[in-house]
């Protein structure tokens, strides 16, 4: 009788333990997905994040995306734009989304407003960078530190120069031409992997050409392909 209590307990344990033991493993990263032009979809299982998203589809001959990716959107999400250009931002989009499904936007318009998700996401944390942006007043860059690793957004800003200035970044996220002009003011970008977006289609070929083989750098030109990030 003893040992059969006993034997049950160990059994309730172990299952314990292992349905513990999954859930965690199953939190213990960052996933992102790229949706097109700078979007991206980033979650760690619990809290959803879009950036640049939802967009104008085929705004400024840049990428397109299904309808079905706005239906695709996950509820109560948090939405962040860099800028209010088409290809990175649509009134109409992301009206409709909000209706629908909730959640809340944050760029130019409310920007002070960033810092409270600090306080609503847990392990998190935003910096943000007024950075240069021709035709936009109101530009934005973001460092995001979520469970201790830093995803930088540079969006459509020209300039190297505040990304030089952070150390430590574990994934980049740049168009080209920020490579171009860190190349050319000598600056030095401290991540230790790139995601290069917000590539047109027809630049697409030349990218696969020149970074494909380059071991740091991931040029994103697959619409839903996915990055992890391990925890
Ligand atoms: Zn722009």
């Amino acid at each position: 009788m003893h040992i059969k209590r006993s034997f049950r307990t160990i059994i309730l344990t172990l299952t314990l333990c292992l349905i513990t033991t999954f859930g965690l493993s199953q939190s213990k990263e960052i996933k992102i997905e790229f949706l097109g032009n700078c979007g991206l979809y980033l979650t760690d299982g619990k809290t959803n994040i879009y950036t640049d998203f939802p967009y104008k589809s085929g705004a400024h001959g840049y990428m397109e995306f299904d309808q079905s990716e706005l239906e695709n959107i996950k509820e109560n999400s948090i939405f962040i734009f860099t800028h209010k250009h088409s290809d990175h931002y649509s009134d109409k989009n992301i009206k409709k989304v909000i209706n629908e499904k909730g959640g809340k936007k944050y760029g130019s318009w409310n920007i002070e407003k960033l810092k409270n998700l600090e306080k609503i996401i847990p392990d998190f944390s935003i910096q943000v960078f007024k950075t240069k942006h021709k035709w936009s007043s109101k530009h934005y860059s973001y460092l995001i530190t979520w469970h201790n690793k830093k995803i930088y957004l540079s969006g459509d800003t020209e300039s190297a120069k505040t990304i030089g200035t952070i150390k430590n970044i574990d994934w980049a996220f740049v168009p080209y031409w920020i490579f171009l002009d860190a190349k050319e003011n000598e600056i030095k970008i401290d991540t230790k992997m790139f995601g290069l977006y917000h590539l047109a289609t027809v630049q697409i070929p030349s990218a696969k050409k020149n970074y494909d083989d380059i071991e740091n750098i991931k040029p994103m030109v697959v619409q839903g392909e996915k990055i992890t990030i391990k925890l």
